[in-house]
């Protein structure tokens, strides 16, 4: 080793003893004719004193020397006078004495500073990101990332799960997102699928009698991309034999609790997570991803406008609609302004008609006038339709109303993104909190307008509810599944559900996501068959890790904790990929390109991240 120590390890107990440590210059100053250096290294960083003519190969002079190049140090440590100690260092009691400088490597000017918490552009930081990776913040994310992994391991392990590899390059599947393709040199025109989650394999080894597995996994998903989302990221997927729901839902709320204990300092969050369903998440939050850590809860206002001559709310009513709203309060103080940003925000959810009141004054809400209700849409509202609006929401006065007419799909996501607006706007969101909610009975099949048929909400393995079995032939919108997801503070953490574990079963629900008989023994046969040969009931659960890194970090954007991401175009910038391949390549896989303009070389995509 180049090194006797690790520059963040030396404390005031090595004082007197000649170290030998090894790392980049993080930062150097010059005081009097000596220079102090903090060299840092994955351990940590130390306070190096140079005084002049201390010996030093290659270069001249020690004011050569400058940051990022790569030193190695002998010396002596020493205590630091009383008063001069740093106590934002670890190693700030004590610097190096050094007595002899060897420079390992120079370094160019990095294109950002390492030292420094600065603004960089997103470009700049994925195109040098073994510089980026450096920095603090990055340095530390990337190490709590490998701490959470570990103790999943560690905990898995404990409960007798084991880890199991399963292939990369497997089949594509008709269901789910857009596949990353492979094509095969040895069979011509055919082609292998990334895995967009390894589902069918976990489940095969339930079948293979191994109970209990679980991997830490990457999976692939060719999806336009946001700020959550990677072309291809990391889950860790475990499945269980013998469970219900609950054995899943338990286990997993164990897992996450020990983490949290662990990793989580400074947060508060439920010892227990609760369980809502789709159903009521929808009816009371809009969305099935709530975040609880404040009210502002849905209700549904359509008693109270049954008669009303109001055209906006009978005719949401006659098309079968409904007038849900929100009751904000303190929220007829917001401006005009606030308000108009709503009645935006709601016009680009789709929702025709986004109507507030502000309920001013002071005094019983029994005892409002007219003159007390501001509202685009006053002529048209009663002071009795107000109160009772006021008596079902729990209005007071100071308090501002807040009305959405339309269908039941409208309405939720024009609510729900009113609620986290005024949540944020009235600052009630308390970001230590981590408010953790188990969705459950999510419906089996969702209806795609775009292809005019049934598609499964969660996956097409995932078991309906035993009691709504009758209604598969009958009316597949009303089963209700067995699948499960785990939510915090308004984000998809994970989710999961109990299998199909026969054929016939599995055969009638591709059947109703109009896959045929023979496509179903081409694409899924390897599963049917499997369930002939004594499959047990079983169910398991996936999590993005990612996305479960950044919340123990406190990052909002999955990037930060990754340690090589993608941009938003999916292009890699410090390897340029994805690139043009040689002629001789694609020959060899048998593919043929039309047009190379077609062809976005990563150098034409960099702006777009
Ligand atoms: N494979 C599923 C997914 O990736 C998770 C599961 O059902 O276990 O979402």
């Amino acid at each position: 080793m180049l090194k006797s120590h690790g520059c963040g390890e030396i404390r005031l107990s090595h004082v007197g003893q000649k170290v030998q440590l090894a790392g980049w210059v993080h930062r150097r100053r010059d005081h009097g004719g000596v220079t102090f250096i903090d060299l840092r290294d994955a351990s940590g960083r130390v306070q190096v004193v140079i005084r002049p003519g201390v010996i030093s190969n290659e270069i001249e002079s020690i004011a050569n020397i400058r940051d990022e190049y790569v030193l190695m140090v002998v010396g002596e440590v020493h205590a630091r006078l009383e008063g001069s100690q740093n106590t934002d260092l670890s190693t700030g009691d004590i610097e190096i004495k050094v007595e002899e400088v060897v420079v390992l490597n120079s370094s160019e000017t990095p294109p950002f500073p390492i030292n420094q918490e600065i603004t960089i552009t997103e470009a700049t930081r994925l195109q040098y990101r073994y510089l980026d990776l450096r920095r603090d913040r990055m340095t530390s994310n990337i190490r709590l990332r490998h701490k959470v992994i570990k103790h999943i391991r560690d905990f898995l392990d404990g409960r007798n799960f084991i880890e199991i590899e399963t292939p990369v390059l497997g089949l594509a599947t008709p269901e789910g997102a857009r596949d990353y393709l492979v094509p095969s040199r040895v069979h011509p025109g055919s082609f292998y699928a990334l895995p967009q989650s390894p589902q069918q394999w976990k489940q095969l080894l339930m079948v293979s009698g191994f109970e209990r597995y679980f991997q830490i996994v990457k999976c692939y998903r060719d999806e336009d991309l946001r700020a959550d989302r990677q072309p291809e990221f990391t889950q860790l997927d475990l499945e269980m034999s013998f469970v219900n729901e609950s054995d899943v839902m338990q286990l997993n709320e164990e897992l996450i609790i020990s983490l949290l204990e662990k990793y989580a300092l400074g947060y508060k969050w439920n010892s227990s997570f609760p369980q809502m369903t789709y159903a009521t998440a929808m009816e009371k939050y809009g969305t099935d991803r709530p975040d609880l850590r404040y009210g502002l809860e849905i209700n549904d206002y359509s008693d109270v406008f049954q008669d009303s001559d109001f055209k906006v709310f009978s005719s949401a009513i006659e098309k079968g609609g409904r007038i849900r709203g929100i009751v904000v309060p303190g929220g007829a103080k917001f401006s005009r302004k606030t308000l108009d940003h709503f009645i935006d925000s709601a016009r680009e959810a789709g929702a025709g008609g986004l109507i507030w009141i502000q309920i001013n004054g002071t005094g019983l809400i029994e005892e409002i006038s007219i003159d007390d209700i501001k509202s685009p849409a006053v002529k048209f509202l009663s002071v009795d339709e107000v109160i009772q609006l006021a008596k079902i929401g729990n209005a007071s006065r100071g308090d501002l109303v807040i009305l959405a007419a339309d269908t039941d799909q409208i309405t939720s996501k024009v609510l729900d993104l009113v609620r986290r607006d005024a949540a944020s706007k009235l600052e009630l969101i308390d970001s230590k909190r981590l408010d953790f909610v188990w969705i459950t009975e999510f419906p089996l099949f969702e209806w795609d307008s775009d292809e005019s048929r049934w598609s499964a909400t969660h996956h097409l393995f995932t078991a309906p509810l035993d009691g709504d079995k009758k209604y598969l032939d009958s009316d597949p919108s009303l089963v209700r599944s067995r699948a499960y997801d785990v939510v915090c503070n308004g984000q998809e953490i994970g989710g999961g559900s109990i299998r199909i574990h026969k054929r016939e079963d599995q055969l009638q629900v591709l059947g109703l996501l109009g896959i045929s008989e023979e496509d179903a023994d081409e694409k899924f046969g390897h599963m049917l068959n499997a369930f002939e040969f004594g499959a047990p009931p079983h169910g398991g659960i996936a999590w993005g890790m990612d996305r479960t890194v950044a919340l123990l970090a406190g990052e909002h954007d999955i990037r930060e904790v990754i340690a090589f991401p993608k941009t938003k175009s999916a292009v890699d910038l410090v390897t340029g990929a994805p690139a043009n391949v040689s002629e001789n390549q694609l020959h060899d896989v048998h593919i043929s390109i039309d047009s190379i303009d077609e062809i976005n070389s990563a150098n034409d995509i960099m702006e777009e991240i």
